[in-house]
């Protein structure tokens, strides 16, 4: 047998991909490829009245996303259904297994007995005591049937959990498992098992919520004569009450997060540390970090919690570490999405001008969106900065805008008509020339710098509060900024007036 690692992502469509499951997806990649072993991905397709349209390529996009990419073919799961019924006999023929024809209507009964009398809900085992002779008849009568696993009754079961240890149950606690249903689909349960086994998956990276039937699972790797995987059950994420994370009570899946403008950098990052630590201060992992550092010994076993205040602290480390050329590559879809108009191929290009004179009107929404990105938590929060700033409407201001303890109207408005005169024809129109000429008509004015910048960012952005307003002009360009001086003096102006 090799001894290479192979790990495996087994998503059912039912939905899209959420920050669990990838958290599950991201464990079994870098373990797979710490140890440079194989990862595949499962699409287990086999509860069809629970699949969802979209979902299963959904899954696949949120994986390519963040770089998970899986080795060799994606395994559906309904491609295979011969496979399993294959197996679910082999099972029948050892008699570890049984044919089950009862009805639903008496499981319905069954199921309302025990539950009047107090007990588990399952199967009372009426068919695996069937006489030959009527399981003969019913098969002869085509009844419809399920076959379902034959476990022991008494006495109890050790099974074996890399984070847990050995764990005991009572083989009473579990009920005769249905593996085979009677339209020929197979459970999760047996399903899982035979793919598993045939792939030569070592370690089984899943959900708590396995843990307890990890017996049957067991049991048929048993009976089958395979080994048994390393079984990894991965803690509970809890939402920050506590509770069970759930998409009732918040935004869980990976897509809602990547609309909202979170980097997959952060993404991974938050994550990893859901239940794995490296030590206990090393917070900053890449994918690659994480490949080279990952290992099972140091995940836990108690629940993760899930907090989006953490989420927004990578990204905002991760988007203002971003080179400025990969950050104009994240920022131009989503000001794509909330400026669309700025993105149409007959959107004419801003006014030709010395160094920005191939400006586009994108290029200018990211040169001015970058400004942006140290305020940011996220990237879907670029449309509230820049709807005033891209806004092809006339200005409007607040009378309150100008409102500032160290701002006078009059020096204010001599400052907008200074730097209409200054910036209107000003060559070249660079960053360092238009930084360097608005200080120094603060200088020629003795004023301070901020009687200059201050009512330039007010005409610019009609607020006090932005990024700097020299390099907001500058990207701005210059025709649009003496407008927006142009309107800003007017609107000071008209406000003087009706005041004296
Ligand atoms: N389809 C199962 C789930 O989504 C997979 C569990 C496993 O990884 O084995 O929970």
């Amino acid at each position: 047998m090799s001894d290479q690692v192979v790990t495996r992502f087994a998503p059912s469509p039912t939905g899209d991909l959420h920050m669990g499951g990838l958290r599950t997806a991201l464990f079994s990649y870098v373990l797979a490829k710490h140890h440079h072993g194989k990862f595949y991905l499962r699409i287990e397709d086999t509860d069809y009245k629970r699949c969802q349209e979209g979902s299963s390529d959904a899954i696949l996009s949120a994986l390519q996303w963040c770089g998970l990419q899986w080795d060799g073919e994606v395994i559906y799961q309904s491609d295979r259904l011969a496979l399993y019924s294959r197996y679910a006999h082999m099972l029948l023929s050892k008699g570890l297994a049984y044919r089950c024809f009862c009805s639903e209507e008496r499981l319905e009964e069954v199921r309302k007995k025990h539950m009047a009398q107090g007990l588990r809900r399952g199967y009372d085992g009426h068919c695996r005591h069937l006489s030959s002779k009527d399981m003969a008849a019913h098969i002869k009568q085509l009844k419809p049937y399920v076959i379902r696993l034959k476990l022991p009754k008494q006495g109890d079961v050790h099974v074996e959990d890399a984070l847990r240890g050995t764990i005991q149950f009572p083989w009473q606690q579990l009920e005769d498992f249905i593996i085979l249903k009677a339209d020929g689909f197979p459970t999760y349960h047996l399903a899982h098992v035979v793919d598993d086994a045939l792939c030569k998956v070592t370690h089984v990276l899943r959900g708590s919520e396995w843990i307890s039937t990890l017996p049957v699972h067991d049991f048929i790797l048993q009976g089958l004569g395979w080994p048994s995987p390393v079984y990894v059950h991965l803690p509970l994420i809890l939402d920050s009450e506590g509770g069970k994370l759930s998409k009732r009570k918040q935004a869980v899946s990976v897509q809602a997060f990547q609309d909202q403008g979170y980097l997959k950098e952060a993404v991974i990052n938050f994550l990893a540390l859901l239940g794995w630590s490296y030590d206990d201060k090393t917070t900053l992992f890449s994918l690659d970090e994480l490949i080279k550092q990952f290992s099972i010994g140091r995940v836990s076993k108690s629940a993760a919690e899930f907090s989006v205040e953490k989420l927004d602290y990578f990204n905002h480390h991760y988007l203002v570490s971003l080179p400025p050329v990969e950050l104009r590559q994240r920022l131009a879809p989503f000001l794509k999405k909330a400026f669309s108009h700025l993105y149409r191929s007959d959107h004419p290009a801003c006014a030709p001008e010395s160094m920005l004179a191939q400006q586009t009107a994108q290029q200018r929404a990211e040169n001015l969106a970058s400004l942006y990105v140290s305020r940011l938590k996220h990237l879907s929060e670029l449309e509230s900065y820049l709807a005033v700033l891209l806004s092809e409407e006339p200005m409007v201001y607040e009378a309150a805008v100008w409102q500032h303890k160290k701002l006078n109207h009059a020096t204010s408005l001599m400052s907008l008509e200074a730097m209409i005169a200054l910036l209107d024809g000003l060559q070249p129109w660079t960053q360092e020339h238009v930084e360097a000429s608005l200080k120094e008509l603060a200088l020629k004015h003795d004023w301070k710098v901020f009687t200059v910048m201050m009512p330039l960012r007010i005409a610019l952005t009609a607020s006090q509060q932005s990024p700097s307003s020299a390099l907001i002009a500058y990207y701005l360009g210059q025709e649009e900024s003496v407008k927006r001086l142009k309107a800003a003096y007017a609107s000071l102006q008209a406000q003087n007036l009706s005041e004296s």
